[in-house]
């Protein structure tokens, strides 16, 4: 992939993390020097095993929320991809006031000494959860955002600064609106990765369980093409600063995810249990994604099919 001329160091704010550490391995795989902050809190050292291995891959262990540790993370760096944000909705509403502290006041932090270190593109993870329970679908960048947790209100007003920045900074501040990302080193713990949690249960024989009738569709993109998006997002010579759905465009149920798992792990039982819909789920997310073809001249190149079973040999 083309590099902007110059483009030498990089910082990845969340490089511990699922996202994040596949992104560190990219870079460091385009001879990028890369530097990675983490504060540890749900990434983990055991992600970033193969980038530790590497010379040109530094961790610092801190907190975006802590200006000399961002600083000190920034010195150097062209480009900021930010992805440390904590990221479950369920949590967001028992304690708003983290997600907001870390989510707005940390990316603010990270901003504002991007531009002082006169950094020259930021890339900023948003979410599909801005859109809350969508109007239309697929889902075209331009609805209302209606986030219906303070994870969603917290990505929303992340990229209000980031429009904030472009406008009166030399600063690009291309948004990427992830929708649901599945792959190795995905935990089990947040409950937005169901791919990585029917796994673990087929692997150990116990039946998949589907929360409502099983109809409900997601828009599953693989991480490899997510880690593609964000790099052609850093390194494109123009980008759009308006915020890009990054999705197949590909709208998948439940229910068909769970038989593709039963296909392909054999240990899995044939039976799904169905229970009771959980409150907050919304029925269909699927992203439009004309603006991603058209901007990072880019579709994804995984079908489910392809990338789970990728995931099951990891
Ligand atoms: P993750 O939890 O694996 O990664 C987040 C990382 O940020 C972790 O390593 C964590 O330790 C770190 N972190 C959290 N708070 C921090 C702080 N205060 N200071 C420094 N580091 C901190 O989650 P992920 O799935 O890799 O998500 C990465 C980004 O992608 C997040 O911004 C998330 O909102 C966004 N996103 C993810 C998905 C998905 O499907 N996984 C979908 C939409 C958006």
């Amino acid at each position: 992939m083309m590099t902007r001329q110059g483009l030498q160091t990089v910082l990845v704010t969340g490089a511990a993390g699922f996202i994040g550490s596949h992104l560190v391995d990219a870079l460091l795989r385009q001879n990028l020097r890369v530097v990675g902050l983490d504060n540890l809190s749900t990434g983990t050292k055991s992600n970033l095993a193969t980038a530790m291995e590497h010379e040109a891959f530094t961790l610092i262990e801190g907190d975006i929320r802590d200006r000399e540790t961002v600083e000190q993370a920034c010195d150097k760096a062209e480009v900021v991809f930010h992805l440390a944000a904590v990221t479950k909705v369920a949590e967001s509403l028992r304690d708003p006031q983290k997600y907001h502290d870390i989510n707005v006041t940390g990316t603010q932090n990270v901003i504002s000494v991007a531009v002082n270190k006169q950094v020259s593109r930021l890339v900023f993870t948003s979410s599909a959860a801005v859109y809350g329970a969508p109007a239309k679908i697929p889902i075209p960048e331009e609805i209302p955002l209606n986030p219906l947790s303070p994870y969603g209100a917290s990505k929303v007003e992340g990229e209000r600064l980031c429009h904030e920045v472009a406008d009166q900074h030399n600063l690009q501040a291309p948004q990427l609106r992830c929708f649901n990302v599945y792959g190795p080193r995905q935990p089990i713990d947040n409950e937005a990765g169901v791919i990585s949690i029917f796994l673990h249960r087929a692997r150990q024989g116990l039946p998949l369980v589907i929360y409502g009738d099983g109809h409900q569709t997601r828009d599953f993109i693989y991480i490899e093409d997510v880690v593609e998006a964000f790099i052609r997002a850093a390194t494109l010579d123009t980008v759009s600063t308006q915020p890009i759905n990054l999705g197949t465009g590909t709208a998948v149920s439940i229910r068909e995810l769970a038989e593709e798992i039963q296909d392909q792990v054999p240990s899995c039982p044939i039976d799904i249990q169905y229970e009771a819909p959980r409150t907050g789920d919304i029925y269909h997310s699927v992203a439009r994604i004309n603006r991603l073809q058209r901007t990072l001249d880019f579709t994804p190149r995984y079908a489910l099919r392809n990338g789970i079973a990728k995931t099951v040999e990891f």
